[in-house]
């Protein structure tokens, strides 16, 4: 992925030194953190080799918290004092629902300041910015002195059902933990990402992704280089733990006195039941021994202790999809990812429905940490890959088509970005409503010799006369080089708008070659230019004529007309077959003869409306 700062063909590119970059995932029970900055994007592990750190924070009397391992040890020891599943706060001014069982063994300040919600400990009152920060100072921590390097700057994943404020409150986390945030990004996005579908031209994407407490599922939309969720859902109470709890009730039903479910030994026989169901990822049959009950659990009766379950993710993922209007054939790709998906009995009911084998080559667990950390390298302009591109300049011209096939620039190349440009247009009929917008890129005349990036309608044109009709057109390429167009009619205010990647299937070489085609046939492009602007002005003038005949005939006499007539059919027959010179010499003739026509139907007009004019008064007296 390279940070191009585009010179002149030929000239030679700068060699960037590395940045050092993360991307994290931060998760309601994990969270991780993976660089590039070895070469390849992986997930940093911890001395024992894990990647996966508890999103879990102690705050005893000391002042620094523990994070992760350490304070999940101790949870039980000092549940007040230590915090889990903070994420599901972010955003929240109160506790609802599911939240408030989940955080029934914190003390809740009841005079918050911030209008955030406080939890009371023994080092203070703490909000979930400040709790998530002590997360991502942890992470970030772990990742300076994993590369002994100052961290550059941060991509972070949320949901893709996050709103503004939960969006908002995790930047303010990571600014708190003095991190820069490069970029949020959806995390159904970054796990498209990992698996390298932006590459791709278009598809629909479906991710699935099945954790321990909860179930999201995704569509996502991949156009022109750019990702857009259709639609989300799931289920914030359905996740692995549920499976657990259904293997001891099996248990239970198979003899295991059921007198443990009120004893300590409950959660004991849950996290052997957790063990048990990780067994089975592997093997077909395990063999069961729980105090003194003894037992086997194979394939068939796993698949039906987890069924109910796992129909509820199906039947969310059939609803996302009639969300966003898409049938199962037209999913291109299904992703999973969570902890749960590795259950080969998930992954063949998935691929059941969708009627794919799902992606899983990269685990489930990393793969959207994986994917912050490519978006990271990207956005620091780190090469990591050819054919993806970061520009800090507008690399080739960008522009709409307009009459006559020819392409007005708008942003001319080398315009460093983030930038903005309008300009008005106009239509081209009388009564014209809908106008075409088509947006090229490259710096050759014509249309055809352009690369077409997007095409979208303006509806809703008010009725007028050709030319009288303003729409305005803007132009803006953000710091990511994601391009925006917008078109909007300035009376109405109707407006129309459309995204894209401009950057998307370009590198260097191709962007060489365009230029390189633009200086050789920059003097026949002119040409063609002149040509077709001749047309067009040729056919607007004799339209225009033939529509002011239809209604207007009988202003002239029989000679008058037939002299039009035929200027008309002369410069009608040299539209197509004439130089420009030519052309223009025949239109210049044909607005001469027309020049009285014009004259004697605007005096009939204004005529017309002066004694409109007098009756409407007449009649108001
Ligand atoms: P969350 O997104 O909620 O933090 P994870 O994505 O880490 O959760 O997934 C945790 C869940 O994945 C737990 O229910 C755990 O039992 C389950 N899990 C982890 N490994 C396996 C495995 N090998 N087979 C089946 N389930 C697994
Ligand atoms: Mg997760």
């Amino acid at each position: 992925m390279a940070l191009l700062k585009i010179s002149e063909p030929g000239a030679s590119k700068t060699v960037k030194s590395r940045k050092f970059a993360i991307g994290i995932d931060l998760g309601t029970t994990n969270s991780l953190v993976a660089s590039g900055y070895s070469g390849e994007v992986e997930v940093l592990l911890d001395e024992t080799g894990s990647g996966l750190m508890p999103s879990v924070v102690n705050y005893g009397q000391g002042q620094i918290p523990l994070v992760g391992k350490l304070a999940k040890e101790i949870a039980t020891r000092d549940p007040k004092n230590t915090i889990s599943s903070i994420k599901r706060l972010l955003g929240r001014s109160k506790l609802e629902g599911i939240e408030a069982d989940q955080f029934q063994q914190y003390q809740f300040s009841s005079d918050s300041k911030t209008g955030l919600p406080e939890i009371i400990t023994d080092a203070g009152c703490k909000d979930p910015i400040q709790i998530s920060s002590d997360i991502l100072t942890q992470l970030a921590s772990q990742a300076r002195q994993n590369f002994d390097s100052e961290i550059e700057g941060v991509v972070i994943t949320v949901p893709a059902y996050f709103n503004d404020a939960q969006r908002q409150q995790t930047k303010q986390a990571a600014e708190l933990a003095n991190l820069n945030v490069l970029r949020l990004i959806n995390e159904p996005t970054a796990a498209a990402l990992a698996y390298g579908l932006d590459t791709q031209e278009e598809g629909k994407i479906v991710v699935y992704d099945l954790g321990g407490g909860t179930f999201d599922v995704s569509i996502l939309s991949l156009r022109r280089g750019v990702f857009e969720v259709l639609a989300t859902g799931g289920d914030t109470a359905l996740g692995g733990d549920d499976i657990d709890y259904a293997i001891c009730n099996w248990m239970m039903e198979h003899g295991l006195s059921k007198q443990l479910l009120e004893s300590k030994g409950y959660s004991e026989l849950v996290r052997y039941a957790n063990l048990i169901k990780h067994e089975l990822s592997d093997k077909d049959t395990v063999d069961l021994k729980f105090k003194d009950w003894c037992g086997t659990l194979n394939r068939e009766d796993f698949k039906k202790i987890c069924e109910p379950f796992i129909k509820r993710t199906i039947n969310a993922c059939r609803r996302v999809l009639r969300d966003s209007e898409i049938a199962v054939a037209d999913v291109d790709n299904v992703i999973m990812v969570g902890g749960s998906t590795r259950s080969p009995i998930i992954r063949e009911e998935v691929e059941r429905y969708f009627g794919m084998p799902p992606l899983t080559s990269i685990d489930p667990d990393l793969v959207v940490a994986v994917g912050a950390g490519i978006q990271a390298e990207v956005l620091v302009g780190n090469d990591t890959a050819d054919n993806f591109l970061l520009l800090d300049v507008n690399p080739l011209s960008l522009g709409i088509e307009t009459m006559g096939e020819l392409v007005e620039k708008i942003i001319p190349r080398n315009t460093p970005i983030p930038s903005a440009k309008a300009q008005d247009f106009t239509t081209f009929k009388d009564g014209q409503s809908v106008m075409s917008i088509h947006v090229v890129q490259g710096e050759r005349e014509l249309v055809s010799d352009c690369r077409s990036l997007a095409k979208f309608e303006l509806k809703g044109i008010p009725q007028m006369v050709a030319g009288a009709a303003k729409v305005r057109v803007t132009f803006q390429i953000d710091a990511d080089g994601l391009l925006s167009v917008s078109a909007e009619e300035l009376s109405t205010q109707q407006k129309a708008e459309i995204q894209v990647k401009p950057s998307f299937g370009l590198n260097a070489d191709v962007i060489e070659d365009i230029l390189e085609s633009s200086y050789e046939n920059a003097e026949s492009d002119m040409e063609i230019r002149s040509l077709k602007e001749a047309q067009v002005e040729a056919k607007q003038l004799v339209d225009s004529i033939n529509s002011a005949l239809e209604s207007d005939r009988e202003l002239l006499g029989v000679e008058q007309l037939s002299v039009l007539n035929s200027a008309m059919k002369h410069l009608s027959a040299l539209l197509y077959a004439g130089t420009s010179v030519e052309i223009r010499s025949a239109t210049e003739e044909l607005n001469r003869l027309s020049n009285e026509f014009a004259a004697k139907r605007m005096d009939l007009h204004i005529g017309k409306a002066l004694k409109g004019k007098i009756i409407d008064k007449m009649q108001e007296g």
